[in-house]
């Protein structure tokens, strides 16, 4: 079979052919249908502090997928030839206090499929039972794929209540489109975007977003106090890593209000905790993962509504793996939303 591999400790990735893996205890084999890259395998792709500190390779990469079972390995029960099933990627121990107390999201223990193990960025590809989440059939696998990076979007905006809030979305990569649907299918009565790229703001508007705004040439904060009668957002989501952003949320939402923080920040960040957290009596939750299984399932009733406007985040489709080169490098110069293979062409 044809797979994207991390081969060397460098820049890049090759396109190998391997043979098909077979399912040992507790795992089964899919066929994949569609899988789509994550900012995680971008930063394998580049070979960042943090791949070059993780990632052993030779290994296959990626994670996100919707695949169809082909075979299934000892001791599986729970999973059939022919399940269409898409997986949470963070395979947990089930036996540490987390885990023991229902925050499988947090296990001490977490693996990572695709960073610490064989990923499905191939024809085939393994995938443990226990991660395995079944697909209902009318879910077009190029939807299917998208539902571990539509988890962590899921999480970060419905922390608290959504509907009728007014809301503030810093960052509209993959993740902050996805947050823009998630708010808007959730009843959100007006999301304004903040995000310095055109083409990102452009999708932002076709996702749904009701204003974009420019943080480089705009005063987020006045913009949005003039959109909300001087009040601020009820909600602030954080989904760009960006500590700027993160500062002009604080300042932007109304006290009171919540905060969902998503983006991962490249370094320790400083900002005026006293007067723009405390005094302000926020209420602020840090994101990380999906919660198992409560998230897989408001993500799936989401995708069966067809309230999702998925479409234009969906910027590139690609039959086959052949020209993963072109997609990393697209991705890398921030010029797409989520890119999808179907790699049986
Ligand atoms: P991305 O880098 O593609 O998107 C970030 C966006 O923020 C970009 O479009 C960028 O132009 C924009 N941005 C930069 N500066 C800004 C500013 N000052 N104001 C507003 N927007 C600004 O990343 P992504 O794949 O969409 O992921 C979003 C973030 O979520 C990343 O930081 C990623 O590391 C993080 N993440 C966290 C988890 C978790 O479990 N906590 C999971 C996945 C991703
Ligand atoms: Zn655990």
């Amino acid at each position: 079979m044809i797979a994207i591999m991390k081969s060397k400790p460098d820049y890049g990735a090759e396109l190998v052919e391997v043979d098909v893996p077979r399912p040992k205890e507790g795992e089964v084999l899919i066929k994949v249908l569609a899988t789509s890259i994550c900012g995680t395998d971008l930063h394998i792709y580049e070979w960042n502090e943090w791949a070059q500190s993780r990632i052993k390779p030779p290994q296959i990469m990626g994670h996100e997928v919707a695949g169809e079972v082909v075979e299934v390995g000892p001791g599986v029960d729970n999973i059939q030839i022919g399940d269409y099933i898409s997986a949470e990627t963070h395979i947990v121990c089930g036996e540490c206090y987390q885990c023991k107390t229902g925050n499988y999201h947090v296990c001490q223990n977490t693996k990572i499929f695709g960073v610490d193990s064989d990923g499905v960025f191939a024809e085939y590809a393994i995938v443990p039972a226990q991660n395995a989440w079944k697909n209902p059939k009318e879910i077009p696998p190029e939807y299917a794929t998208l539902q571990e990076p539509l988890g962590n979007a899921v999480d970060t905006v419905l922390a608290g209540p959504i509907a009728s809030k007014t809301v503030l979305i810093t960052g509209a990569g993959p993740l902050g489109l996805l947050g823009i649907t998630v708010a808007k299918a959730s009843g959100a009565s007006l999301v304004i975007v903040s995000e310095p790229s055109d083409f990102r703001r452009d999708l932002a508007k076709k996702v749904g977003a009701d204003v974009v705004i420019n943080p480089m040439e705009e005063d987020v904060v006045k913009e949005v106090k003039d959109l909300t009668d001087g009040n601020g957002v009820d909600v602030f989501l954080e989904f760009s890593g960006a500590p700027k952003a993160l500062e002009q949320g604080l300042q932007a939402v109304t006290p009171a209000g919540r905060v969902s923080l998503l983006g991962l920040f490249p370094r320790e960040v400083t900002f005026d905790i006293n007067n723009l957290i405390i005094f302000k009596s926020l209420e602020v939750h840090g994101i990380t993962g999906r919660h198992l299984w409560q998230t897989w399932y408001t993500v799936s009733n989401l995708l069966k509504s067809g309230k999702l406007n998925l479409d234009p985040i969906i910027t590139h489709k690609y039959n086959g793996l052949d020209k993963f080169e072109e997609a990393f490098e697209l991705m890398r110069a921030g010029k797409t939303g989520k890119v999808v293979f179907f790699p049986h062409k």
